[in-house]
């Protein structure tokens, strides 16, 4: 069966949830839902590492900003390419928020995707996209 990764806004727990239940996906360890936005989870500076560990896939994360007028446009594209696709770990990343995880990173410009293999960035591409975009950039990995 197909699955992603998400970790636990509540407890921090990485969970492994079936792509067909994330609708009403909760924490394995704490029981609080996991909120989903089409197969995409938001990730906290502290979660990150932990799951780029856990998961068996490559790991895609868009990085982005409420202010930020490309990623408005962007958000719901990532969204779209998430939807139903199991080649991936879908996340995003607040930068204002979690701005230690953009840091080290080195992200300058937003929005920023980047995807992760092994724990290791393997690809980044700079600036919006559609999601058929993205798909390609996944593809590419
Ligand atoms: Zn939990």
């Amino acid at each position: 069966m197909s699955h992603t990764y998400a970790a636990c806004k509540n407890c921090h727990a990485v969970n492994r949830i079936q792509i067909a239940r994330a609708k009403e996906a909760v924490c394995g360890k704490c029981h609080s839902q996991i909120i989903f936005h089409g197969l995409v989870s938001e990730i906290t500076s502290g979660d990150f590492q932990k799951v780029l560990k856990a998961s068996d896939k490559p790991v895609i994360v868009d990085f982005w900003a409420s202010w930020c007028g490309p990623c408005q446009m962007y958000g719901p594209e990532f969204e779209k390419a998430s939807l139903g696709n199991d080649q991936a770990v879908f996340l995003k990343v607040n930068t204002e928020t979690e701005a230690a995880l953009s840091g080290s990173l080195g992200i300058r410009g937003i929005p920023c995707t980047i995807v992760f293999k092994d724990g290791r960035e393997v690809k980044r591409q700079a600036g919006a996209m559609n999601a058929e975009g993205v798909k390609s950039l996944l593809s590419s990995v």
